[in-house]
């Protein structure tokens, strides 16, 4: 099979990524999903592990050898270096796990969830395009709160933190606008942008 279509998927918390990923995985598209890849290279046995152990010492590793996050966030709270020194670890190995599920992956698209995508010049140039969903603040906050039972204030903190909404769009090469309080017509756009990136339509 000749290289896939490589789509990044990107959108603030709330946005709907999550649900265009699922639409486009049932129009037959490879999900590479780059958060779940660093979870497995920071659990038991991980492939980030050895590193993590060699660089940190045993602070920052649980007792069944995973990633210690809470003790993590602590360390990083009081040296930002910390977290640096821990993406420079485990960043490359999530890259060459991706890349390497891309190479394998027997489908005309594959879709890379990658966080930060907006800020990732390495990612933006192993891409062909960048997908990103939008939707209004007040949507993103009314969903979040729904579905994680947060409130406003910690959405809106969240919200904050991530990438502003002007720089997720100045890399975009087509948005999806998803607004809406209901998936149909979401499900339309994913079903028209599917066909564009060589997927077709499943029945019903
Ligand atoms: P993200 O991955 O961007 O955080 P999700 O895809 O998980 O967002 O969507 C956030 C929540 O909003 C989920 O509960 C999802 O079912 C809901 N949602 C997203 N888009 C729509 C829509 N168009 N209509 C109704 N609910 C939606």
């Amino acid at each position: 099979m000749p290289t896939a279509f490589r789509l990044g998927l990107t959108g603030g918390i709330g946005s709907g990524k999550s649900t265009v990923a699922r639409l486009l995985v049932a129009h037959g598209a490879t999900l590479v999903d780059a958060d779940a890849i660093a979870r497995a290279a920071t659990a038991p046995g991980g492939a980030a592990m050895p590193a993590i152990a060699e660089c940190f010492g045993p602070t920052l590793v649980t007792r069944d050898g995973a990633l210690d996050r809470d003790a993590m966030r602590t360390l990083a709270f009081n040296d930002p270096a910390v977290r640096h020194r821990l993406e420079a670890i485990v960043h490359p190995l999530v890259g060459a796990e991706a890349l390497r599920q891309a190479e394998a992956a027997q489908t005309p698209c594959v879709v890379f969830d990658i966080p930060l995508l907006a800020e990732s010049r390495y990612w933006r140039q192993r891409l062909h395009r960048i997908l990103v969903v939008d939707c209004t603040p007040d949507t993103q906050i009314r969903r979040v709160m729904a579905r994680n039972g947060l409130a406003r204030e910690v959405v809106e903190k969240i919200i904050q933190a991530q990438a502003s909404r002007l720089t997720r769009l100045a890399c975009a090469d087509a948005v999806l606008w998803n607004d809406a309080d209901t998936p149909q017509p979401l499900q339309t756009e994913v079903a028209g942008l599917a066909t564009s990136f060589g997927l077709s339509l499943l029945p019903e």
